[in-house]
């Protein structure tokens, strides 16, 4: 069996940088987790259709809006 298969090219590191989006709660001011992620570079273009949450935090649902939204790792 070949042993010389060693030399393909390697994947840059970089790519395209996924972030969950993460909502504040208005009640509790902590952060709750959408389940929704995006891609970085995307984020500016993204539109939202009336993104509602259900809250694990204060269990109310929450509309939320782009300027709600903390992208996270
Ligand atoms: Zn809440």
């Amino acid at each position: 069996m070949s042993q010389f298969d060693l030399t393909r090219a390697v994947k840059p590191a970089t790519g395209p940088v996924i972030k969950r989006i993460l909502v504040r709660c208005p009640s509790t001011g902590k952060l709750a987790p959408t389940g929704k992620t995006v891609e970085e570079s995307a984020w500016d273009t993204t539109k939202l259709n009336r993104p509602r949450l259900t809250c694990p935090h204060c269990h109310q649902v929450h509309n939320w809006t782009k300027k709600d939204v903390v992208l996270a790792r």
